[in-house]
């Protein structure tokens, strides 16, 4: 092999969980800690100079990089032998180093709020901390939002049975419902939630997927009562710290913590909402090709049979050579940098038993590194998925010199690079399509995901604006939860299904998430602006892959609308941009109706 497919972990720590260096270093770590939070403690701003507080902030990116070395070297190895059970304990070491940082952080946080304006604003001329304003202004803000210490420790503590016991309250019963499914010789099995679920979305044969779909949404009726009371007092309990505060209203918060504004926001919602039709077509056409008059809920992911597609099959040479090669039409850096990784084992690939599922992108703050992991089994999607990951990989890489504190980006950026990748290697893909029906097939899957992008989730956001503005003023009934979802699948989908999925609200887990709210926009906003920023690439490709860069960088010290602004010269809070990236993914709906329409004369 050209590449080898599994990373190599000994350069990290020698000798796995058990290594020596490994808790040499977590001691280190302990010790700087404990220097960490004396001199955090004594610092007085005003009698002070500002060079303590620059070795307090040198001291936390020192802390972040060793416990973020360690912490994702222990969790790489755990994923990777999955039966170590001393990955457990050490990962139980790391949390406590975490909670010890965690509090010291809330200490900073108070400090900065304690100094008068006048004082930071001469603090922040500083020449290094000039370039650290963004997120030091940020830091401070969110504290001044802060209720008294005390009050503060009292949130905490409730939360753990409040908030936190809400989500976990929502898991269980999930993890214990149950989802009956009849086969053709009359057996009844009951498949666990995400069995039926996979089923039902993926099944070949519609009877089947109606079965289940109709099974799905009675069970779901059945613990509706449950579900209700979950969501209103996990969105109450929301509300009540939002007004304490200080937060305007229910999109105050998830705005302010993606960096964004509300004209951002409703400028994608409305491009979205005014460029429905192409995906209306796709929808139309897949229930013609599924022999429907319109789609069921159920239906709209289903495989269609397109003929015979023999999916292209690529080993994992060809596969890094496949993505190296298309990285460098868009420009050399960031071919460069794939191939250093694949050549370097950044990558664990290898398909073989005892690895956890799924794939991901992690740091190694310490080498200015990235891992990857993921199995390869030789599909296209595969292909993407390692583009995917790169794509994060190379974000990483070209902010590795900035201060940590420059490089923390929200949700609704996180995924600019690895959708940029992804899009450079999906158009690759479909035009090394050898049949049409493969064309098809691989225009299909694109568009599934931009259908749940522009509709599923966009109902999504329908209904949680919606729910929040009715919980506001009480408790929401079962029933107006179902109307409220009903009303926005309607509107997402352009009235185009023949059914709907009314305890939608309860069988999406991402509505009963505790740790941020709004947890469906960023998804949609992050597919978007890397689409937008893709329709700028192709305006002018010319130098484009030195903006796409710079822009990368200001990811984490900018607001978004900044960002765009700076970088592409485009005003975000205008539908355009959202419209242009849209467009692109209309193109492949148009091809995918005409492609098709050959296939099925
Ligand atoms: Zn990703």
């Amino acid at each position: 092999m050209k590449y080898i497919d599994t990373w190599d972990l000994e350069t990290i720590f020698p000798g796995g969980t058990k290594s020596e260096e490994l808790q040499a270093k977590l001691k280190d770590v302990q010790n700087q800690i404990t220097a960490y939070q004396a001199l955090l403690n004594d610092w007085d701003y005003s009698s002070q100079s500002v060079d303590t507080f620059k070795t307090i902030l040198n001291k936390q990116e020192v802390i972040g990089k060793g416990l973020g070395q360690a912490g994702t070297f222990v969790n790489m190895w755990h994923d990777a032998y999955m039966n170590d059970e001393h990955a457990n304990v050490v990962k139980g070491q790391i949390m406590e180093l975490y909670s010890e940082v965690q509090k010291l952080s809330n200490t900073f946080t108070k400090k900065l709020v304690e100094i008068p304006d006048t004082k930071w604003t001469t603090m922040l001329e500083d020449s290094d901390l000039k370039e650290l304003s963004f997120a030091l202004n940020e830091i401070r803000s969110e504290g001044k939002r802060l209720l008294s210490e005390e009050e503060e420790k009292l949130i905490a503590e409730l939360n753990k049975d409040g908030l936190a016991a809400w989500s976990n309250l929502y898991d269980t019963v999930v993890s214990i419902m149950t989802i009956p499914f009849t086969d053709k010789e009359g057996n009844t099995t009951e498949l666990s939630v995400g069995q039926a679920m996979n089923r039902m979305y993926a099944d070949p044969d519609p009877e089947v997927r109606s079965q289940l779909f109709e099974n799905w949404e009675a069970a779901w009726t059945k613990y509706g009562p449950i579900f209700a009371d979950t969501l209103n007092h996990l969105d109450g309990y929301r509300i009540t710290l939002q007004k304490k505060h200080q937060y305007k209203d229910h999109l105050e918060e998830p705005l302010e913590y993606n960096r964004m504004t509300e004209d951002t926001l409703n400028a994608m919602w409305s491009a979205v909402s005014n460029n429905k039709k192409p995906f209306l077509d796709f929808l139309d056409q897949k229930a013609k090709l599924l022999g429907m008059e319109k789609l069921g809920w159920q239906d709209v992911d289903a495989p269609v049979a397109l003929g015979e597609v023999k999916p292209t099959q690529f080993t994992y040479d060809e596969a890094c050579d496949f993505v190296i090669e298309n990285f460098s039409s868009f420009g050399p850096k960031l071919a460069d940098f794939a191939k250093h990784a694949l050549e370097n084992r950044w990558v664990e690939a290898e398909d073989r038993p005892n690895k956890r599922p799924g794939g991901y992108c992690t740091s190694l703050p310490e080498f200015g590194e990235s891992r990857i992991f993921m199995t390869f089994t030789g599909s296209s999607s595969d292909t993407s998925t390692l583009a995917h990951e790169l794509g994060h990989a190379f974000h990483s890489h070209v902010m590795k010199d900035l201060p940590t504190l420059n490089r923390r980006y929200a949700m609704n950026v996180a995924e600019t690079a690895s959708t940029f990748a992804e899009t450079i290697i999906g158009n690759a893909t479909v035009a090394n399509a050898k049949t049409k029906e493969e064309k098809a097939s691989l225009l299909n899957a694109k568009l599934e995901n931009a259908t749940a992008m522009f509709m599923n989730i966009h109902a999504r956001f329908l209904f949680e604006d919606a729910f929040y503005k009715e919980r506001a003023k009480g408790i929401v009934s079962e029933k107006r939860l179902n109307e409220l979802m009903v009303e926005a699948q309607k509107e997402a989908y352009g009235d185009s299904l023949a059914s709907y999925h009314p305890h939608f609200w309860c069988s999406k887990l991402h509505f009963f998430i505790d740790g941020i709210p709004f947890y469906n926009f960023p998804y949609t906003f992050g597919f978007l602006f890397s689409l937008g920023i893709y329709a700028e690439y192709l305006k002018d490709k010319d130098g484009f892959e030195d903006k796409y860069i710079a822009l990368l960088r200001d990811t984490g010290s900018m607001k978004v609308e900044d960002l765009a602004q700076k970088h592409l010269g485009v005003d975000i809070t205008k539908e355009d941009f959202w419209a242009a990236g849209i467009q692109l993914m209309a193109k492949d709906a148009a091809e995918f109706i005409e492609l098709t329409n050959e296939i099925v004369k």
